[in-house]
């Protein structure tokens, strides 16, 4: 699969991915480019939807019980 890659002079290459972190040259100005990690950054995106889709919804601990003894103390006087 062909990485793409444009010259600064506009030109459109497509490098052989195992070019990825090299350099190359363009045929059009034969400006000298470096070919981009295309293939890791996206494997590393798809890694991390991969884990997004496969956790589990995080099951919602169970609300931590207010203390009632306090809220109740409460409503027997000072509050207002
Ligand atoms: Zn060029």
């Amino acid at each position: 699969m062909p990485i793409p890659l444009t010259c600064t002079c506009g030109r459109s290459l497509r490098v052989k991915e195992e070019a990825a972190g090299r350099k190359v040259r363009c045929p059009g100005c034969g400006a000298v480019l470096t070919v981009p990690h295309l293939q890791a950054r996206k494997s590393a995106e798809d890694e991390a939807l991969d884990v997004l889709l496969t956790e589990p919804p995080a099951e919602a601990p169970p609300a931590a019980p207010e203390p009632r003894s306090t809220t109740s103390d409460d409503t027997t006087g000072s509050a207002d």
